[in-house]
């Protein structure tokens, strides 16, 4: 995946507030947020019955056939960019989770 920010691909907008922002002012600020299921391989229960797990794992793996490999992605891995404007960023990263 290229990593590189494209500015021309962006809207110059606040994400948060909406506010216009000005290229070249350091008015703003970039926030890549990066989100990863939890990537701990799923702890098999040692007391089910060998036959029992693996029909659980063909069980699992005909639901993600159903699923588009965009839809699978979504669900282990997202990457958003935004733009915040520097009084929604001051206020953004004091509090990033929003509790
Ligand atoms: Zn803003």
């Amino acid at each position: 995946m290229h990593d590189e920010i494209t500015m021309s691909n962006l809207d110059f907008l606040c994400h948060r507030c909406g506010a216009s922002l000005t290229p070249g002012e350091g008015s703003f600020y970039v926030v890549k947020i990066e989100a990863f299921a939890d990537p701990t391989p799923p702890r098999l229960d040692t007391d089910e019955p060998l036959a029992e797990i693996s029909a659980d794992i063909d069980a699992l793996i005909e639901q993600m056939r159903d699923l588009s490999e965009q839809e699978l992605m979504d669900q282990v891995y997202r990457r958003v960019v935004v733009l915040l404007c520097r009084p929604c960023y001051e206020h953004w990263i004091e509090d990033p989770t929003g509790s």
